[in-house]
């Protein structure tokens, strides 16, 4: 079996180490740089370049030579900003919107995942040249911010660079991995990474050689790239000013502007002005021109103040999502080259009151990270574990649209979560499961990941039908979602893939109108909520009216169902003109009206009790038969019912219990186990106990079939 290596696949750069005498070790590349630059292209003789070579030639053969992929990696066309379309090269879209590199050098068109896999098989080669053995197997890193899609792209362009991909893992837990391999004792760690495309900011908990990160913030469209855009515009408008050509129109220009502003940014770094010589930028009728300026480190400041002030948000965010404030922290570790811009810096730090960390090289420390996961998972390296978590909510949408979350964002994975779903109206034989992703309480205000549908349910009232639906979420965080009909066995199943993934523009915009909206979307689940609890005890009023007059007779009964009936037809009449007040006022008056009935229930039961046992002794004594020690006014027409009756306390009617009384249609009182939670079962219906419970035989002695467990069923009503 080969090697496994820990791969940071960057934005801009990417890096590629390994476990070597149980220590990580950075590989150098071909060319002897401990990065590669994350550039692919295609020469004139139409020869594969990567690397370094690639972003040579960036300049003269802009069409053929694409950087920056990882933005486009597991994304839809339609999803991505116009910022990020503004490349040298071309990027289309395909007729399922998927996004088409074309190469006109070789006449062909990439995937963002072929793209990405050429840079992967790059550096797995340059590995495998070092170690002097094959390798096989890579631990990638991704921006914490990337979804589900991304992820499995990401995933996809290992396997087309011909390795097993062992984990796909977040880059901030990647660095804390690392990190925490030399100081194990820190407490609560803030990751604080910003490459060339993305931005993270994770909260970890690190403790007895266990990583938790408790939050994942970040902004997968801001890094070190837009910093030189801000320096490309500011070069080209002066240009533009003083010559009249916007050089950002010339595929050369643009392309020369982009490395002097990196190069200049880089520069600022370090010192506090710089010098920007581009001789021969472009030619007029006048003649060749030449673009001479100086920046200097205020200028820049100023130029890209706003991209700063975005940090701060995905910062505060996960502190709030981890419950902790800038105190709680232990340390901060800063990753990525953007990390090195001192106003960045500056800002991590008037923000947690402590010096960022800088000990762990910011450029390699995830590609070790990468490889000490690796190293864990071939056992080289041990004792460590390693938890991740989902960084936006999955759920699925119930009755009247509401979004039943079943994984919380945040949720450490890998994890499964399955729950109990049922109908909603009689005779339902198809369940539409449509499985969103987001913060708002209605599915309609979330994104839409996928939809499937499970068929054969066999024919029952609303609510009857039990379907278990599961998510699970692997370590790399892609999704699975499957429901099961309890009753046939069948299942249906999905993975979510790329067709609908959130962009994090939109996870952005979701998580700005969730909170905005936070008000609205809890009235309107609450008023959704109202309607079908009010549904859901009329159905069971009308069922205790039934049972009651099997169990005791129509005229025991006949009080109470004027009343119940009234009330019933009350509530429809409510919902159906939407009238609040009245389904309120109703739906009390319905639940004292049960309350009552089931008082006056147990009490017969009781009597019957004591007749039972004074019978039961009776009998011992004297041997007579049972039947004759009945109160003639409870008539034997009700044994009777109970005789040909007793097919209605079925199993399916046990579940009718369960379904319908003792959860709403969607499930909502199950805890996370899929159990019932005993505190939120009380809360709709009086606390008396139904004497159902644990009657094995009635006045007949036969045996009544409501095989229910004594657990399930003394919480019935
Ligand atoms: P990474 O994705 O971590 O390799 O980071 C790449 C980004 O970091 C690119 O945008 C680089 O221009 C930027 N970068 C690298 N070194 C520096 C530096 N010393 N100062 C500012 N930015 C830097």
């Amino acid at each position: 079996m080969g090697r496994v290596v820990g791969i940071d696949l960057g934005t801009t750069n990417s890096v590629v180490a390994v476990i070597e005498g149980g220590k990580p070790i950075v590989i150098a590349n071909a060319e002897g740089f401990r990065t590669t630059p994350s550039v692919v292209g295609f020469n004139k003789e139409g020869e594969l370049v990567v690397g370094q070579m690639a972003r040579r030639q960036a300049v003269l053969h802009p069409k053929n030579t694409f950087y920056g992929v990882k933005r486009f990696i597991g994304r839809k066309y339609s999803e991505l900003e116009p910022e990020s379309k503004r490349v040298a090269y071309t990027v289309r879209r395909d007729r399922s919107d998927n996004i088409k590199i074309p190469c006109p050098q070789i006449e062909k068109t990439f995937a963002p995942e072929e793209i990405s896999a050429r840079i992967l098989q790059k550096l797995a080669e340059d590995a495998e040249k070092y170690l002097g053995e094959a390798v096989t197997g890579a631990v990638i890193t991704v921006p914490a911010y990337f979804n589900d899609a991304q992820r499995q792209a990401t995933r996809d362009a290992g396997k087309i660079a011909g390795l097993d991909v062992k984990r796909i893992i977040n880059e901030p837990t990647a660095a804390a991995l690392a990190y925490g391999l030399e100081k194990r004792n820190y407490q609560t760690i803030l990751v604080f990474d910003i490459g060339g495309g993305t931005f993270d900011v994770s909260i970890l908990d690190i403790k007895d050689n266990l990583f938790e990160v408790r939050a994942t913030c970040g902004d997968s469209q801001l890094g070190g790239d837009d910093f030189d855009k801000r320096i490309v515009d500011w070069l080209a408008e002066q240009f533009l000013q003083q010559e009249g050509v916007d050089l950002r129109k010339e595929r050369q220009s643009l392309q020369r502007l982009m490395e002097a502003a990196e190069k200049a940014k880089i520069e600022l770094s370090g010192v506090k002005v710089t010098e920007i010589n581009l001789p021969f930028i472009t030619a007029t009728a006048e003649g060749p021109k030449h673009l001479e300026t100086r920046l200097t480190r205020s200028q820049f400041e100023d130029l890209c103040g706003d991209l700063v002030g975005r940090l701060r948000k995905p910062i505060k965010r996960a502190m709030s999502d981890a419950g902790i404030t800038p105190p709680e922290i232990d340390e901060v570790v800063l990753v990525g080259g953007s990390s090195r811009i001192p106003m960045v810096q500056q800002l991590v730090r008037s923000f947690i009151d402590i010096e960022p960390n800088k000990g762990v090289n910011p450029d390699e420390v995830v590609a070790v990270g990468a490889a000490i996961q690796a190293g864990m998972l071939g056992g080289e390296v041990k004792d460590i574990l390693l938890l991740d978590v989902t960084p936006i909510s999955i759920g699925l949408e119930t009755i009247g649209g509401i979004n039943k979350k079943l994984l919380p964002r945040n949720t450490t994975i890998p994890t499964r979560r399955s729950d109990v779903f049922s109908t909603g109206e009689n005779n339902q034989t198809m369940v539409e499961i449509h499985v969103v992703q987001g913060e708002r309480e209605m599915a309609r205000d979330n994104k839409s990941l996928g939809r499937f549908k499970l068929t054969g349910i066999p024919p029952a009232p609303r609510g009857v039908p039990q379907v278990q639906v599961s998510f699970d979420i692997d370590a790399n965080g892609i999704l699975q979602v499957t429901a099961r009909d309890r009753t046939t066995g069948r299942e249906q199943g999905i993975t979510i893939q790329g067709a609908s993934n959130l962009s994090d523009g939109e996870i952005e915009r979701m998580m700005r109108e969730a909170a905005q909206y936070a008000r609205e979307d809890r009235e309107k689940r609450e008023r959704v909520e109202k309607r079908n609890k009010a549904r859901a005890l009329v159905d069971k009023a009308q069922r205790t009216l039934k049972e009651v007059t099997l169990d005791f007779g129509s005229q025991f009964v006949s009080y109470h169902r004027r009343r119940i009936e009234a009330l019933c037809n009350e509530i429809t009449e409510s919902l159906r003109e939407n009238d609040e007040r009245a389904i309120d006022r109703a739906e009390s008056d319905l639940r004292d009206a049960l309350y009552e009935l089931n008082r006056e229930v147990k009490w017969q039961y009781e009597e019957d009790d004591e007749i039972d046992l004074f019978g039961a002794i009776k009998r011992t004594f004297t041997g007579e038969r049972e039947e004759d020690y009945w109160p003639s006014n409870s008539g034997y027409r009700e044994r009777e019912d109970y005789r040909y009756g007793g097919g209605y306390y079925d199993n399916e009617d046990r579940r009718d219990y369960e379904t319908r009384d003792d959860r709403d249609y969607y499930g909502d009182r199950r805890n996370s186990r899929g159990d019932y939670s005993r505190s939120s079962r009380y809360d709709d219906y009086p606390p008396e106990q139904s004497s159902r419970r644990g009657r094995t035989s009635n006045r007949n002695n036969i045996p009544r079939q409501n095989n229910w467990d004594e657990d399930d069923d003394d919480e019935w009503y």
